[in-house]
Order: C-alpha cells, then sequence, then structure tokens
C-alpha cells in the first residue's frame, strides 16, 4: 500500500525507533507512548486490520504472537507487559495496517474496572 503510514515506516520511508525487523515484520516504539515502554509491532504485509485477516493470514498471525513477548523481554518487560489490537472505526484504530501495541514498564492498570 503506497500511502500507508506502517507501511511507509516498515520501508524506512519514514522515520522510527526501530525494535525488531526481519522479513516478514517490523516493529517501532510508539511515537505517543502511554507506557514508559510502548511498541508496535506490525507485518510488513499490508493488512488494513484483524476485520480483513482470514485463514491465509494464520500463519502470519501465529508468528506475531509468538514474536511479541520474546521482543518485550528484550526492551526489559520481563515480568510481563500487555498486548492490545484496536480493531476499526469501532475499536478505535487510527492507523488503518494491523498492529499490535505492546506496553509495559510502568503500574498497567486493571483494563476492565468493575463495580
Ligand atoms: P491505533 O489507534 O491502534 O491505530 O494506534 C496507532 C498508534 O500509532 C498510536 O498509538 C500513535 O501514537 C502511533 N503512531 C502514529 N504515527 C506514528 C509514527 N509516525 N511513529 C510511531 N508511532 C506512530
Ligand atoms: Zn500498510
Amino acid at each position: 500500500m503506497g500511502d500507508c503510514l506502517f507501511c511507509k515506516i516498515a520501508r524506512g520511508e519514514i522515520p522510527s525507533k526501530k525494535v525488531y525487523e526481519d522479513s516478514e515484520f517490523f516493529a517501532f516504539h510508539d511515537i505517543n507512548p502511554v507506557a514508559p515502554v510502548h511498541f508496535m509491532l506490525i507485518p510488513k504485509l499490508h493488512v488494513a486490520s484483524l476485520l480483513e485477516a482470514d485463514a491465509s493470514h494464520a500463519a502470519l498471525l501465529g508468528k506475531m504472537l509468538l514474536l511479541a513477548p520474546k521482543l518485550a523481554k528484550e526492551q526489559g518487560l520481563v515480568n510481563g507487559f500487555r498486548t492490545f489490537i484496536n480493531t476499526g472505526r469501532g475499536g478505535g484504530q487510527e492507523v488503518m495496517h494491523l498492529h499490535i501495541h505492546i506496553i509495559g514498564g510502568g503500574h498497567i492498570p486493571p483494563m476492565v474496572r468493575r463495580g
């Protein structure tokens, strides 16, 4: 996708603070972090969101989930981290290129408060 922000970041056309890169994935720090460590893991393949993912992406998605803890540990998040994926406008997604947010390193409150 020529005009996709995260495709451009993965191609190195827009600078980023790179965390990791291989032939299929790219990871970089979020420009507006919500925690001491906040980076995103993306596939180099342009998939707009989980709504556009299908069975042909099963291996890619599996690899992403397995890569996330490896990178988190490398970033110092040895005691754990939070991952989240915003999906579509209804899920608050702003950049339409599938990405996993990985955050940690500070106080990470419960995501859902009840009562
Ligand atoms: P989402 O709301 O899940 O689509 O998340 C998009 C994220 O991309 C936000 O957390 C932004 O802070 C982040 N972001 C936007 N532009 C850049 C950029 N050029 N470099 C790094 N992160 C970015
Ligand atoms: Zn893209």
